[in-house]
């Protein structure tokens, strides 16, 4: 097996264009667990943790990206957790401490399981994501990005260098359920954002589709709701009956981690709470 461990974006770019279907290692957090159930053997590896433009996030008056390396860890508290509490709150789900010290967003992506915590909350903030090639950058819509079940639109030749969301001011959080408290991959997640100032509420869904799911017929619904002061009833009546219609806008199937009848009420539950938790 060769091992590279480029020092920067450009020598990571070039290599992976000499050796293309190399795997690129970020935290190793779902590429080691592959190996070590012998589910893959790969014959080139290209690490980017020693690239430090990947490592970092930049936070301008309107946009922050945020570079694919970043591990979990540095979303849980600090700026970003300010600026993006849903992020900070997918962060702290994921996994234990060891693994949110490695694991970055860029694996996610990488990965593009519907349970992926990070992902519905790059869906629900319109995130896009930054590819780089040798032929330069390409910015793909996160909607654009995840195409299936750990399927993307990568090209064998990118390396996603970095995630752009706008920021925005009011209510964000993520939820999710699992077969027990901690240490667990979802069966069920929602991101719900509340955009004071655009009067819009974004609603993402991890876990009960092949890809993560905006409840957009949802999202309007409540948005029609919104008063002129663009805040949210705190009506339970309101807050079933968007729980309905998230639920109702789930695709989820039966596997092992649940069943999909589960999967449709636990959404509508997540996104009840969520939804009360925003007009407090
Ligand atoms: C014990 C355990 C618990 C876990 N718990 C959770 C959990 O609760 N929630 C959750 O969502 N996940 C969980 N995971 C899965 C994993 O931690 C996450 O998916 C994490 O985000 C992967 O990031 P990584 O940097 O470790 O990815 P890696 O393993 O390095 O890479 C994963 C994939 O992404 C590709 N890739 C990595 N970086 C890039 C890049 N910059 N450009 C292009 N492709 C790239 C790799 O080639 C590979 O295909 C868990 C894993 C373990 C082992």
């Amino acid at each position: 097996m060769s091992v590279f461990m480029p020092t920067s974006i450009d020598e990571a770019v070039s290599l992976l264009a000499e050796h293309q279907g190399a795997r690129l290692l970020s935290g190793g957090t779902d590429t080691m667990v592959e190996v070590n159930f012998n589910r893959f053997k790969p014959d080139t590896i290209i690490g980017l943790r020693r690239v430090d433009s990947l490592r970092s996030y930049e936070i301008t008056e309107k946009f922050v990206t945020i570079g694919a390396g970043l591990p979990y860890a540095e979303m849980e508290t600090g700026p970003l957790a300010e600026l993006f509490p849903a992020l900070a709150a997918a962060a702290r789900t994921v996994g234990s401490p060891q693994i949110r010290a490695a694991g970055t967003l860029g694996g996610n992506l990488g990965t593009c399981s519907p349970a992926g915590d990070g992902l519905p909350v790059l869906a629900a903030l319109e995130a896009t994501i930054n590819l780089r090639s040798a032929s330069g950058v390409r910015s793909v819509p996160f909607s654009e990005f995840m195409v299936g079940v750990k399927r993307n639109s990568r090209r064998l030749d990118e390396i996603i260098e970095s995630v752009t969301i706008e920021r925005a001011r009011g209510f964000q959080d993520y939820a999710k359920v699992g077969v027990r408290n901690a240490m667990v991959i979802s069966v069920a997640s929602v991101c719900f954002a509340h955009d004071i100032e655009r009067g819009s509420v974004k609603i993402a869904l991890g876990a009960v589709g092949p890809t993560i799911i905006r409840a957009r017929e949802a999202e309007s619904w409540l948005c029609s709701r919104v008063d002129a002061s663009n805040t949210l009833p705190a009506d339970d009546g309101v807050a079933s009956e968007f729980a309905n219609r998230v639920s109702a806008e789930a695709r989820p199937i039966d596997d092992h981690r649940s069943t999909a009848a589960y999967r449709r009420h636990a959404v509508g539950v997540l996104a009840r709470r969520l939804y009360l938790r925003s007009t407090r």
